[in-house]
């Protein structure tokens, strides 16, 4: 349910609104906009009848939010999303593209790619520490060692790490690491990894499960938002059909019917999505035609000796055309490329 005040409520009535909230067993999560504080009274809110809260002083509306997921819906907060990790905004008008390699597999590897990246006009790094492998003989990640590469990659470029955590038990050591925290799509209804993000203030790259709706990935971001940790991006990795030319599909719909659920930042991963090179720049600029936010790409140095997905990363120059490609697409629909200072 939404309260939304009067423009000249009072601080007292704002909150005895929120006092009320509570006592009827519902959470609150404030939004003092410049026009209007809205109370977001969040839970069980069906046998609840809106009149209670419409006779108390200040109050001006009280509507329901009919999707099933509350604070991440458009209905509750019609502006988008937008936040400042480092010197990087994600979300807002411009495009942002974040890239790196898979797997962090050396300090020389990861640093070259930064520098790469970063010249290219990428304004995140990537790069995965603890890797969800198919096979469990395959490599794992170079854990908490890799995190030390990345930081230095970090001082030096200034791009802030996005980073995936697998499980809990790994927080603690990466919250001294990692700017965005990255849900791998095997991950995305884990929810008690999404509850443990959730009430941390480092922000949330939560990409698609493999055979996840739209609505169910909503319902994830629910799990992270409702723990009070707002800063949110959404990512569509390409989904599991009866198409086996390309590793997933990517599900290009998914990114206007996103923005038009949600306020959340929505990006796109054409490596994942595609699982090919040759095609990844074609989807990043249908991505960015499409209305996504941003693309999170895998770039490597020398691709056919990568310990991980070799067969869908590019090379830096590659990466450096796709970028200028896609710059050019957000012009035409009035965007530019993000960039760090
Ligand atoms: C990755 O980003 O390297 C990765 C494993 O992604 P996903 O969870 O989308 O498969
Ligand atoms: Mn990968």
């Amino acid at each position: 349910m939404m309260i939304i005040m009067h423009n000249n409520a009072t601080p007292a009535q704002v909150e005895n609104v929120i006092k009320h909230v509570k006592d009827a067993g519902l959470a609150v999560h404030l939004s003092q906009g410049v026009e209007a504080t809205i109370i977001g009274a969040v839970g069980e809110t069906h046998n609840i009848a809106t009149e209670i809260f419409e006779i108390l002083d200040g109050v001006d509306i009280v509507k329901r939010i009919t999707q099933p997921y509350k604070l991440a819906s458009r209905q509750f907060q019609p502006l988008n999303t937008q936040f400042t990790i480092r010197k990087t905004i994600f979300g807002g008008e411009d495009v942002g593209v974040i890239a790196g390699p898979c797997s962090v597999e050396s300090r020389s590897q990861i640093i070259e790619t930064a520098i790469a990246v970063k010249e290219a006009g990428a304004i995140a790094l990537r790069g995965g520490v603890f890797k969800p492998r198919t096979s469990p003989y395959a490599f794992q990640g170079m854990g908490e060692e890799g995190l030390k590469y990345m930081a230095e990659a970090r001082e030096i470029t200034g791009l802030p790490l996005v980073v995936e955590i697998m499980s809990q038990t790994q927080l603690e050591m990466m919250l001294d690491y990692v700017d965005v925290f990255q849900i791998g799509a095997r991950n995305m209804q884990n929810f008690n990894l999404l509850r443990s993000i959730g009430e941390t203030t480092t922000a949330v790259l939560l990409k698609r499960g493999l055979s996840a709706t739209i609505e169910e990935l909503l319902m994830s971001a629910e799990y992270i938002l409702s723990g009070g940790n707002k800063n949110v991006i959404l990512c569509e990795r390409g989904i599991r059909t009866y198409e086996n030319s390309t590793r997933n599909t990517t599900d290009i719909n998914a990114v206007p019917v996103l923005k038009s659920h949600t306020h959340l930042p929505v990006f796109l991963d054409p490596s994942h999505s595609t699982g090919l090179a040759d095609y990844v720049t074609s989807i990043a600029r249908a991505a960015i035609a499409a209305g996504a936010d941003g693309l999170i790409i895998e770039v490597h140095p020398d691709p056919s000796n990568a310990v991980s997905d070799g067969k869908q990363s590019l090379k830096p120059e590659k990466f450096a055309k796709m970028v200028k490609e896609v710059g050019q697409i957000a012009q035409i629909l009035g965007r530019n490329l993000a960039t760090i200072q």
